[in-house]
């Protein structure tokens, strides 16, 4: 699985923080997005690939792709 937030597009919202039902997402401390804020960051070994982050995300700013599982 690659887990893929695209710098660019993140506004920093959280909503992809706060849906994550394996709290695997947090506000990376280094990165940054569109507005300079903190973007998202993942932890591979929690996530469970349920890909609700990506749906929700508003700005498209999540991708997940499943095929180097
Ligand atoms: S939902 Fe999308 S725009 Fe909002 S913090 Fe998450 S990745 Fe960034
Ligand atoms: S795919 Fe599911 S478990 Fe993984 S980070 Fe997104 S919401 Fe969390």
């Amino acid at each position: 699985m690659q887990f893929n937030n695209h710098l660019a597009l993140c506004k920093g919202c959280g909503l992809c923080i706060a849906i994550c039902p394996k709290k695997c997402l947090q506000y990376h401390q280094q990165n940054k997005g569109v507005y300079g804020q903190n973007a998202i960051d993942i932890d591979l070994n929690k996530c469970i690939q349920c890909r609700q982050c990506e749906s929700i995300c508003p700005d498209a700013a999540i991708t997940i792709s499943l095929k180097d599982q």
